[in-house]
């Protein structure tokens, strides 16, 4: 792996300042997790992102623990109209798929981000991996890969709460694996 200074310069030079790293093995994956997907989020089985397009909970465990390191990216954002905050979380997600590129072409070939929300760089999403319009580019959120999110960030010392309207102020977060 290269220094991380080096990395850390690459995060802020796309604009990320607000980032930390973490122990792998500090990722939460919960059952939990994956049965508010399935009960409970209007994109399951909508977006090729999301379950049930992606690997079973144990699987995604074991993903976690085959790296050394990772790097929680914070975003704190209130928006004047929350109805933007797709949008945003768009154009966020389009410099995060580019750092995770810039991070593999330095000599990392497992760099692999997991995104801020769930895909939405088609108007309209496929629903399925094998009809996906940018298979390349498409990447899970933490939560489709069953991470508790709440706890994983909590432990790392970052905020998050349940939030009880879209006017209040966002506390969303992208997880990047590297080795
Ligand atoms: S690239 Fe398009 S089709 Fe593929 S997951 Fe994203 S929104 Fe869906």
């Amino acid at each position: 792996m290269v220094p991380k200074q080096i990395l850390e310069d690459m995060f802020r030079s796309r604009g990320f300042a607000d980032f930390r790293w973490i122990d792998p093995a500090s990722i939460v994956v919960a059952e939990w997790v994956r049965m508010k997907c399935t009960f409970g989020c209007g994109d399951f089985g909508r977006n090729a992102t999301c379950p049930p397009n992606v690997p079973p909970v144990p699987e995604c465990e074991r993903f976690f623990r085959e790296y050394s390191e990772a790097v929680l990216f914070h975003f704190a954002k209130k928006l004047a109209k929350p109805e933007d905050r797709h949008f945003w979380a768009k154009e966020v997600g389009r410099t995060l798929l580019e750092l995770e590129r810039d991070v593999f072409v330095s000599g990392h070939p497992k760099a692999f981000m997991l995104m801020l929300d769930s895909c939405i760089l088609c108007e309209t999403c496929t629903g399925r991996r094998s009809t996906c319009n940018e298979p390349r580019l498409a990447r899970p959120t933490p939560e489709a890969m069953a991470v508790d999110v709440f706890s994983t960030v909590r432990t790392a010392g970052y905020p998050i709460q349940v939030l009880s309207d879209y006017g209040q102020e966002m506390n969303r977060y992208a997880f990047l694996l590297i080795e």
